[in-house]
């Protein structure tokens, strides 16, 4: 682990785990192969949220360094009255919780066994101190560049794993719901708003018509960040988008990369940025 410095007293370590202290704040965490799960489990003495938040990041980061292939849920117990005295306490997502506050505006969750309502944020801070919001990511794109949209979502994977960003694409949209009240909303709820551009977003009407005007309004306004991405050349800089720093930096546009795996490394980047 990175985080040594604050590991000065590793107690035990054994085959599938390790028990740490930080201050007066003690650690465990196991592995377990028949879970595929990670345990950590930190007492409630001392700065024990802090070391709690040093050894998720820590795990995040370790976790994100194997890429895309390992899927990670961060799983947080139920506080609720049956599940605090229930040795198997219904278990939440992590990203799940995020979602429901900040992108459902809702401000209580249900325990699946018990079906008490539980406030969520709180629950959130018991673990994680004060939580920075999530920003929503929204993404404008041709269905043509389909297979680009997708290459930034799993870019910014990490970055949503982690609660900075939720994106939002239209793919999103569940059958039988309003498809164009559905993008009108996200769009007024984004905080970062991502144009994925082409010659086939240039000929989108849809895309003109509905979507940069609102843009640029919350951009101008300030209550929101328009981003240019330039998939492939094309005369953006016609548009009312003119003006604005496009990704990627210099300006190439990301099909033109002998690699574009490294365009989208240095945008997802950028978007942490943003983020932040
Ligand atoms: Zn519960």
């Amino acid at each position: 682990m990175r985080n040594n410095q604050y590991l000065g007293n590793i107690g035990r370590a054994w085959k599938y785990g390790v028990e740490m202290t930080r201050g007066a704040s003690a650690a465990r965490i196991t592995a377990s192969y028949a879970l595929n799960a990670i345990e950590i489990r930190v007492n409630d003495r001392g700065e024990f949220r802090e070391f709690l938040r040093l050894l998720t990041e820590d795990m995040d980061r370790l976790l994100g360094s194997f890429g895309e292939r390992l899927v990670v849920e961060k799983m947080l117990p139920c506080p609720c009255a049956d599940c605090a005295v229930d040795p198997q306490p219904h278990f939440f997502k992590y990203s799940d919780l995020r979602r429901r506050i900040e992108v459902l505006k809702k401000d209580t969750i249900e325990c699946a066994k018990s079906g008490l309502d539980i406030e969520v944020k709180p629950f959130l801070e018991t673990f994680f101190g004060k939580t920075d919001a999530m920003k929503n990511v929204f993404i404008s794109y041709s269905h043509r560049d389909e297979a680009a949209k997708d290459r930034l979502l799993v870019h910014l994977k990490l970055l949503a794993r982690q609660g900075k960003i939720a994106p939002w694409n239209d793919r999103l949209i569940r059958p039988g719901e309003e498809w164009d009240a559905e993008i009108k909303t996200a769009l007024h709820q984004a905080d970062i708003i991502l144009f994925l551009l082409s010659p086939d977003a240039i000929a989108s009407d849809y895309i003109w018509d509905h979507e940069i005007a609102l843009a640029m309004e919350r951009h101008r306004a300030g209550t929101a960040r328009v981003v240019p991405i330039i998939l492939q050349a094309c005369q953006w800089k016609e548009t009312p988008l003119q003006g604005l720093q496009g990704l990627p930096r210099d300006g190439k546009p990301v099909n033109d990369f002998p690699n574009p795996e490294n365009a989208w490394a240095a945008i997802a980047e950028e978007i942490r940025r943003l983020a932040d």
